[in-house]
């Protein structure tokens, strides 16, 4: 499976996995750091070889990150930007170390400096980084943004204004959150309404560069441009868009997230409900069976996670 959810860190990275264990998750989201503070502790070779061990006896088979809330790479002022690409860098190193395949972050806001500036900012960002990190197998994957204000990314031709700026294209991954593209105006609900907007996202970026979706029902209605989550099937989205992701031929065993309220069970009911939708209610988006999850040739196998090609590494030990 290939279902789970974002898990605290508290106590030490290790916890998450365990937290995520207790809960069902076949797969964990995590902060490498804490999420409101520029500077963490450095990582020791104790803590990163725990984490491995813990990985292997909870059998959590993908762990990937998402950046703090601080970053902000279209920041306009110089001094916030320059700070942002090293603060990013050092998780990005953090991941890297935990053998993680990818870090989520959210493009950020251009602060009123305009859409151009802001996409400069990020591509400028993305391009420094990614020499930074030459050689290194952890990607950078951009998470699609909720639309207020000033932020970058809710429209997808924003996400295809990075892609096609940056040097290094085929380094760079997405992940698509279902509360922001719904919040941005992207009306999922229906099966039909979904596959518009894969396709859409197919043919400005491409499907083969998705890496994640966060799966979060949403609180307010099409287009609201606000980022507020709910349980899955308990917000505006409802459950027949989960469903038919669930079952996508070419997306649905890709890693899925719920970032959804935590308190008492939550975790484990909404995880629950998403995998009573899989292989249920018919054909799915376009009959189903052809490509099993476990069976897709996007996992670059077991054992050593070096020198893969694709910057995925579900097939860890
Ligand atoms: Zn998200
Ligand atoms: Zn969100």
């Amino acid at each position: 499976m290939n279902l789970g959810a974002h898990m605290s860190i508290a106590g030490g990275l290790p916890r998450a996995l365990e937290r995520g264990k207790a809960v069902g998750c076949s797969i964990v989201q995590l902060f490498l750091k804490n999420q409101v503070r520029w500077a963490g502790r450095p990582l020791t070779a104790e803590e990163a070889a725990e984490f491995t061990r813990v990985q292997a006896e909870t059998g959590i088979r993908t762990v990937f990150a998402h950046a703090t809330y601080l970053i902000n790479l279209c920041a306009p002022d110089e001094k916030e930007w320059a700070r942002s690409v090293d603060a990013f860098h050092d998780e990005l190193l953090r991941a890297e170390t935990l053998r993680l395949p990818f870090v989520i972050i959210h493009p950020g806001s251009h602060k009123g400096a305009g859409l151009d500036a802001g996409l400069e900012r990020i591509t400028a960002a993305i391009d420094d980084l990614h020499r930074r990190t030459q050689g290194l197998g952890v990607r950078i994957v951009l998470e699609n943004a909720a639309g207020a204000g000033n932020l970058v990314g809710s429209r997808l031709e924003e996400l295809r204004g990075i892609l096609e700026r940056v040097r290094e294209p085929e380094r760079l991954g997405f992940c698509l959150d279902t509360c922001h593209l719904f919040a941005a105006g992207y009306d999922i609900r229906t099966r039909e309404g979904l596959a518009a907007t894969l396709d859409a996202f197919d043919r400005l970026i491409g499907l083969d560069r998705l890496r994640a979706f966060h799966l979060n029902d949403a609180k307010k209605g099409l287009g609201s441009g606000l980022d507020r989550h709910e349980h899955i099937g308990q917000g505006q989205i409802g459950l027949e868009a989960f469903r038919a992701l669930l079952n996508h031929p070419r997306v649905g065993g890709l890693p899925m997230s719920i970032e959804t309220p935590k308190a008492e069970d939550w975790d484990q009911r909404n995880l629950a409900t998403l995998r009573a939708l899989r292989d249920s209610g018919g054909a799915g988006l376009s009959g189903r069976g052809s490509l099993p999850p476990s069976g897709r040739g996007a996992r670059s196998g077991s054992g050593s996670s070096r020198g893969r090609s694709g910057g995925r590494r579900s097939g860890r030990s």
